[in-house]
């Protein structure tokens, strides 16, 4: 199966896995993108890849997957309504009000000069850019015990909430044409540690809720395969937060727990992940599949007992 031409999203595209994937995609010639809370390495890897792979093969937005508005706005805040008025008159309007409510700065900010949630969610613009969307990978991901309420946002909110609006652009339902979507997971779903409670719950929800999609899209006829892919440790960003207090609260003390794991079943490297996802993409016999990549195993399948009463 070919991906040129095809059109991908990435959430958490800026680095790690998420750039590890952005790159294999744009290498098979797909466009891409990418939505990324952190604009610096943003910017920075859109800069790379442009100039690797040529201008308006990709685009970078900020985004904050958790914030349901943002991720519907592109990073925006909701002012729908402005949507048709020219730059220079919210800008007239906004200082005038300033001045009448007393603020002392009439400065305009970037918001009302963006005139807001006048943009279309960021899956409407990768449409409204590249003419269609066929991928979209759930990527972006956290790993914070003390702010725990946040990694259920992250790591599980958003990636139900990025499955709902992947369907509205691409399923049958909606009168769209099919795609893909992988929700990333983690081998966290199967080895449980005592360091990191709330992020292995949140990753046994994308594995459980993924299959459940999976099962919805092949009996409502969405024309969309979703599957989940449970990395076991990856060199990353967020493997290094697992050593912070301000991270991992209370739970920092089993680190040395966490930390002899990764020696016992060593580190992968991000490009095995993007292999492994461009996998999922290609075999147009997966739908519901979990697979898992192991420093021991590779790439493989985690098998479910069939159900029974
Ligand atoms: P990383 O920290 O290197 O990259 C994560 C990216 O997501 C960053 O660019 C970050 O800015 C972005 N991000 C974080 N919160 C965001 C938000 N609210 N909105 C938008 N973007 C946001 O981490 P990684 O290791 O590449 O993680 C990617 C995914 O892989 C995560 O879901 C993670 O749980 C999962 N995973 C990682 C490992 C590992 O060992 N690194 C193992 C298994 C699964």
């Amino acid at each position: 199966m070919s991906l040129n031409g095809m059109v991908a999203l990435v959430t958490g595209g800026a680095q790690g896995i998420g750039r590890a994937v952005v790159h294999s995609l744009m290498q098979s010639s797909v466009k891409v993108a990418i939505l990324d809370m952190n604009q610096s390495c943003g910017e920075k890897c859109k800069e790379e890849l442009d100039l690797e792979f040529g201008e308006g093969n990709c685009t970078f937005t900020v985004c904050d997957v958790s914030n349901g508005d943002a991720l519907r706005a592109g990073g925006a805040v909701p002012w729908t309504a402005l949507a048709w008025v020219p730059r220079g008159l919210c800008a007239l309007v906004w200082s005038v009000l300033s001045v009448q409510v007393g603020v002392v700065s009439v400065a305009v900010p970037p918001v009302v000069m963006d005139r807001g949630l006048a943009r279309p969610d960021a899956f409407q613009r990768t449409v409204d850019t590249f003419g269609q969307l066929d991928i979209v990978i759930n990527n972006a991901g956290i790993n914070n015990e003390k702010n725990w309420g946040k990694t259920i946002e992250v790591n599980l909110t958003s990636v139900i909430r990025g499955t709902y609006l992947a369907l509205e652009h691409m399923s049958r339902e909606h009168g769209k044409g099919g795609g893909i979507i992988i929700n990333v997971s983690s081998m966290a779903a199967f080895f449980h540690s005592p360091h990191q409670p709330v992020y292995t719950a949140t990753k046994h929800g994308v594995i459980g809720f993924t299959r459940a999609m999976a099962d919805a899209s092949a009996e409502g006829n969405y024309g969309v395969r979703i599957n989940v892919v449970c990395p076991a440790f990856v060199n990353t960003a967020l493997l290094r937060s697992v050593e912070r207090e301000d991270n991992m609260g209370k739970f920092v003390k089993f680190k040395d727990d966490f930390k002899s794991r990764m020696d016992k079943f060593g580190i992968l490297e991000p490009s095995l992940i993007a292999e492994g996802m461009i996998r999922l993409i290609k075999d147009t016999s997966l739908n519901g599949a979990v697979m898992k990549i192991t420093s021991s195993k590779g790439i493989h399948f985690h098998t479910y007992e069939p159900m029974s009463a």
